[in-house]
Order: structure tokens, then C-alpha cells, then sequence
């Protein structure tokens, strides 16, 4: 460790007591109501903190219950068929998070008799399961003292300490690893964790942090310099692609046609309607690129009809403008593939299949169609 780190890290016996104890003290007023709080189950405490990643705790609330509602056990989770997973995880993104949690049930139940592993290290050999995620399960559910490092504590952390270099560099994270255990008490290290992550969350916030109601401020080595609003480092700023695509809802007899996004795809196991990169300049241009890609895509034929509707919306380092065409079946047959489905799905079942984002606003206006016009 050098000079410099060595200097950052430094908390005396007592200024660890004083955070400690503060914090502490602040959460057991401050510490929100949340569903997955009420319960030290490590199943439940490994669902959400799997949710929670890049997802906002207001959103997570209502998916949790839902999830746990129908998959309440690790034996549940992992007899459930792949596509009633991802339906229930539909709209939270980040798709991956959800397969990953399926396959690492069913680790569990193979390798580990239905139980999780109290260890981090046997933790961090389940699929999905980084080392935050280990030490929030090993500490929340289980007690151990394990540090835990994620968003708000990176950006708590780095403000206790002022550290002015680059959280997202590895000399950084590990930094703020060693500081995480460093912190961390010989007891109530589940409530310390939760109460560091509330911390971060509630009152030392990204851009105007709460100093004024901050329990741990006669701590806080950023607010003593007055560093507070520039510390972390602001992250370069993300530059964008745009993109231009097309959708197509061909319509056979009241069904549509749906393709499952392969393996190697943006959202690899749901479905949604042939979509694909368009090329042409000019309406007619685009319509004859529209229609042969269809037919590559599908094996169908279409006549293609009105656009629909446009629709805006970011995936990754990705800006899509996506044109929703409606379309007739012509001729030809559903071409099938060997790594993922496709096929015609009534309109009343749509609601059966995990669709991703887009498709599913282009399911709920597609469904629209059809209750306001007896054309569908
Ligand atoms: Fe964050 Fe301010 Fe508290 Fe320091 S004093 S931890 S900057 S809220």
C-alpha cells in the first residue's frame, strides 16, 4: 500500500468507535420500512440485493413481493421453467441478473442441499454473485463480518476518507474495500452494512449531500475540507450511438408473430416482435429492406402496412429510434432455429410471454388496436 493510501485509511480506534456508534444509532430511527428488511431469510436477502443492483428501491419494492410471492424458496425458484422467470423479472432490465439467479438456484439445490452458503468464497462461486453481493449476503443473512461495497457506500466511503482519485480504477475499489472492513464492528455487522447503504442513499447523496443532518460528520474528511461536492470524481461523461430500427407486428388471424431473442442478442431468452437495424434512406427503400428482413429474420412474408408509432429509448451506450410498423402475413412458413423460438402467439396470449421493454408498449398499443377496431 503506498504513502498516500496508507495516510487515507487511517481512522484512529476512536474516530472508528464514534462512526460506528453514530451510525448505528441513526439508523435504528432512519432505516426505511422495506419488504425484503422485514425478514434475515438469505433467500430473500439474495433476491433483492440482486434486484437492487442498478435498479432503484422504489422500483424493486413491488417486483420483490411479486417474486416472492410466487417463488417463496430456493427449491421454487429452481423448479420454475427459465421463461416464468424472466416474465416475472420483465421490466426490471438487466436480464442477465435474472438467468443468472435461476442457474445459480438450481446450484444450490444440486450442490448445496437447497441451502446458501454462509461463506463468501462458496458464495462467489454461484453464477451472478460478485463480491458485493457475497459479502451483503454472508453479513445480512448470516452475520458475518463482511465488508460490502456498492454505489452509495463507493460514494460514502470515498467522502470519509477524501479520497480525490478514481473509484472506478482498481487501485480505488481497492482502496475503499479496505476501508469497507476496516469500519466494519466484531458485532451487528448485518445492521452496520444496511445502515452504511441507507447512509449513502438518504442523506450523503451524489449531488447535494446532507451534511447538515449527517450523523458522521465529525468524521468526514471531505466535509471537513469542504470537499463534499467534489468527491467522487465525476465519471467522463458517456457519449451515445444512435440507432435506427424497426419493429414489425405481422398479424396472421388474429395472431402475431414473435421471435425469442437468441443467446448472443440484447435481451438473450425474451421475446419480442422481428426487430432489426434499418439501413435504407426514403420510404420506399425502406419498406423493401423493411420486408426482406422480416422474411430473413422469420421465414414469413409480409405486406407491409402503416407505422404504428415511433418510439425513443435507450439501451447501454445505445439511442434507438424504433419504428413500429403493423403488417399482414402474406405467405411462407416460420422458419425455425435451433437456439431460441419463434412463432405465432394470439393476441389474447401475449401477456403469457416475457417481452422485453419495447415490445411490450408495442404489445399493449398492438392490443389496443384490436379492442377498438374490428379490423384486428
Ligand atoms: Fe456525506 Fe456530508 Fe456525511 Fe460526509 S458529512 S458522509 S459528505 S453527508
Amino acid at each position: 500500500m503506498s504513502a498516500a493510501t496508507d495516510r487515507t485509511t487511517r481512522f484512529t480506534p476512536a474516530q472508528k468507535q464514534q462512526l460506528r456508534r453514530r451510525l448505528l444509532a441513526w439508523y435504528e430511527s432512519h432505516a426505511r420500512d422495506l419488504p425484503w428488511r422485514r425478514s434475515s431469510d438469505p433467500y430473500q436477502v439474495w433476491i433483492s440485493e440482486v434486484m437492487l443492483q442498478q435498479t432503484q428501491v422504489a422500483t424493486v419494492r413491488d417486483y420483490f413481493e411479486r417474486f416472492i410471492r410466487k417463488l417463496p424458496t430456493v427449491e421454487r425458484l429452481a423448479a420454475a421453467d427459465e421463461q416464468d422467470v424472466l416474465r416475472l423479472w420483465e421490466g426490471l432490465g438487466y436480464y442477465r441478473r435474472a438467468r443468472q439467479l435461476h442457474a445459480a438456484a438450481r446450484q444450490i439445490v444440486s450442490q448445496h442441499n437447497g441451502e446458501l452458503p454462509e461463506d463468501v468464497e462458496a458464495l462467489k462461486s454461484l453464477p451472478g454473485i460478485g463480491r458485493y453481493t457475497a459479502g451483503a449476503i454472508a453479513s445480512i443473512a448470516f452475520g458475518r463480518r463482511a465488508p460490502i461495497l456498492e454505489a452509495n457506500t463507493i460514494r460514502l466511503l470515498s467522502r470519509l476518507i477524501a479520497y480525490r482519485g478514481d473509484v472506478t480504477k482498481s487501485e480505488g475499489q481497492r482502496l475503499l474495500w479496505q476501508v469497507a472492513e476496516e469500519i466494519l464492528p466484531r458485532e451487528n455487522v448485518a445492521r452496520f452494512n444496511q445502515a452504511l447503504m441507507e447512509l449513502g442513499s438518504l442523506v450523503c447523496t451524489p449531488s447535494e449531500p446532507h451534511c447538515d443532518e449527517c450523523p458522521v460528520r465529525p468524521v468526514c474528511a471531505a466535509n471537513s475540507a469542504n470537499l463534499q461536492h467534489v468527491i467522487p470524481r465525476a465519471k467522463p461523461k458517456q457519449t451515445f450511438t444512435q440507432l435506427h430500427e424497426a419493429a414489425v407486428v405481422v398479424r396472421k388471424n388474429g395472431s402475431v408473430l414473435l421471435r425469442q431473442c437468441g443467446p448472443s442478442e440484447r435481451w438473450a431468452g425474451l421475446w419480442d416482435f422481428p426487430r432489426f437495424a434499418v439501413e435504407g434512406e426514403g420510404p420506399l427503400f425502406a419498406q423493401q429492406e423493411i420486408v426482406a428482413k422480416v422474411r430473413d429474420q422469420t421465414g414469413v412474408t409480409c405486406a407491409l402496412g402503416t407505422l404504428l408509432k415511433t418510439l425513443k429509448h435507450g439501451v447501454t451506450r445505445y439511442r434507438i429510434i424504433l419504428d413500429c410498423y403493423r403488417a399482414e402475413f402474406v405467405g411462407g412458413r416460420v422458419k425455425p432455429r435451433s437456439d431460441a423460438g419463434i412463432c405465432w402467439v394470439a393476441l389474447p396470449q401475449l401477456g403469457d410471454y416475457p417481452l422485453n421493454a419495447t415490445g411490450r408498449r408495442i404489445a399493449s398499443f398492438t392490443e389496443l388496436a384490436r379492442v377498438q377496431s374490428t379490423d384486428y
